[in-house]
């Protein structure tokens, strides 16, 4: 079995498939146990509450939501930034949006659209050439 640190508290462990080590898995469990109970008893809170009102910190409560280990249910509240273009989406790591571009593989198509917005910029330093 090979032998790494730890991603979270860098201690080196026997990797069994996970990037964190057995003692930070139970840890993480018991957080997101933490998290869940907060929620079901504060369904309006947002990630910043619930961060306050556990032990885990903001980016853990996203990082559990991104990788899909937090499913939220009536959590209106629980937003947090998409990976590639920053609109509050609930599950996964993109929003809705981007999932979509994403799978019919128009991974282009928002580029261009960001292109097509500083085109103008662009288009008046040519002129100026
Ligand atoms: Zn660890
Ligand atoms: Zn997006």
């Amino acid at each position: 079995m090979p032998i790494a640190n730890c991603k979270r508290c860098g201690r080196l462990y026997n990797r069994a498939g996970r990037d964190i080590c057995p003692e930070c898995i139970r840890q993480e469990d018991a957080v997101l146990l933490e998290i869940r109970q907060y929620l079901k008893k504060h369904p309006q809170a947002n990630i910043y509450e619930v961060a306050e009102g556990t032990n885990a910190t903001y980016e853990e409560i996203v990082e559990f939501l991104r990788d899909g280990r937090l499913i939220l249910r009536d959590n209106p509240n629980m937003a947090y930034p998409c990976e590639r273009c920053g609109t509050l989406t609930q599950s996964g790591r993109l929003c809705a949006n981007c999932t979509q571009v994403m799978a019919k593989g128009l991974g282009h198509a928002t580029a261009t659209l960001h292109r097509d917005e500083t085109q103008g910029k662009r288009g008046k330093g040519f002129l100026s050439r």
